[in-house]
């Protein structure tokens, strides 16, 4: 197939997290458990930045889960946590015991 009529491949949309710089410590721990190099050092402060906003696969949310300060964040952190939620309560009661058990072994 001749290259040139190729449709080029459709970007996600960017699911990267937001960083608010004013809230951010400068721990780097975003950066360091970071491993699609989404994120990078600022030269000036050091702070993060997002290098790469489409490295980002879906789901992962390891550096807001990770920043201490709540800095690195999703805009659709509410709806991801409603959407949880909703799933959880669909299921069924022996599964929901069990993840609350699960969930008390770890406090
Ligand atoms: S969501 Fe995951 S892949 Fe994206 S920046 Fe955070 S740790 Fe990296
Ligand atoms: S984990 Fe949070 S506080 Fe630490 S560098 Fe990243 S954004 Fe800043």
């Amino acid at each position: 197939m001749d290259e040139k009529k190729k449709k080029p491949a459709a970007k996600k949309p960017p699911v990267s997290p937001i960083i608010f710089t004013e809230r951010c410590v400068g721990c780097g721990t975003c950066m360091q458990f970071c491993k699609h190099d989404v994120i990078e050092a600022d030269a000036e402060d050091g702070k993060p930045r997002i290098k790469s906003p489409w490295n980002c696969p879906v789901g992962c949310r390891t550096c807001a889960r990770l920043c201490p300060t709540g800095a690195a964040t999703f805009q659709d952190e509410e709806f991801f946590i409603t959407y949880l939620k909703k799933r959880l309560s669909s299921r069924p009661p022996a599964v929901q015991n069990d993840t609350s058990r699960r969930e008390k072994q770890y406090q």
